[in-house]
């Protein structure tokens, strides 16, 4: 997703990249963006990264010349016309606000799966991710709505024959590729499953 990105972020631009983040990024995605911009502040809501983030990624951030943290900070208007001109930022202790020139907003907060509309009928955790498989198992009992004597499968739901995969798994590892693995392993789950009732 950061390469994408990369083309229009102009070297030698006098403006800011600014990162708001809530969720620890991969240490490679900041240092990154600090190679297209002139500065790159991360703007973070909490006293610092370090309840969130390993101490070996903020030593790379803090080896990284133009990379600023910035805590107590967030952003709480954006303006301009066609484009980004300019954000309001907002200091959570003494709650003064400050307008500074911006030409990129990276704003990284995480996802919410979209699964209100399954009910009851299908089990997921307290974030909506769907369970599947072992996470069904609740000290080793299986879910009361499984009406079968073998445990749910790999991938599948607590209704037999339904399978999960990709980002809405609880559990899942949270990338392209794992998606698409998952989605060709069900495949063959689903043929199984289809062999024995068919
Ligand atoms: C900002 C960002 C950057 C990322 N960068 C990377 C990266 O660099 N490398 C990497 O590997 N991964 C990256 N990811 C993660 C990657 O995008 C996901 O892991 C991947 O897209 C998951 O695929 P998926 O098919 O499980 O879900 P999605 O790609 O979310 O696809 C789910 C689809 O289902 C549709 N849908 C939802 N509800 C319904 C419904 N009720 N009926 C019909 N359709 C519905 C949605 O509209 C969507 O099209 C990034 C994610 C984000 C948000």
């Amino acid at each position: 997703m950061i390469s994408p990105a990369a083309p229009w972020l102009r070297h030698g631009d006098s403006a800011w990249r600014f990162l708001l983040r809530r969720k620890p990024l991969a240490s490679g995605r900041k240092v990154h963006f600090s190679k297209f911009a002139e500065k790159v502040v991360m703007l973070v809501r909490g006293i610092s990264l370090a309840s969130t983030m390993s101490h070996y990624l903020i030593e790379q951030i803090e080896k990284t010349s133009n990379i600023e943290v910035w805590p107590h900070t967030s952003v709480i208007a954006v303006h301009g016309e066609s484009r980004l001109s300019e954000i309001t930022i907002q200091c959570s202790p003494s709650g003064k606000t400050k307008e500074l020139p911006a030409t990129s907003l990276f704003i990284f907060i995480g996802a919410q799966p979209r699964t209100e509309w399954l009910g009851d009928l299908i089990q997921r955790d307290d974030r909506g991710f769907i369970l599947s498989g072992p996470d069904l198992l609740i000290g080793g009992k299986k879910p009361q709505s499984w009406t079968l004597d073998r445990d749910p499968g790999l991938l599948e739901t607590n209704v037999p024959g339904i399978f999960v995969v990709g980002d809405v798994r609880h559990g899942s590892v949270k990338r392209v590729a794992s998606g698409v693995g998952e989605g060709a392993v069900v495949v063959q789950f689903i043929h199984q499953y289809l062999a024995k009732v068919q």
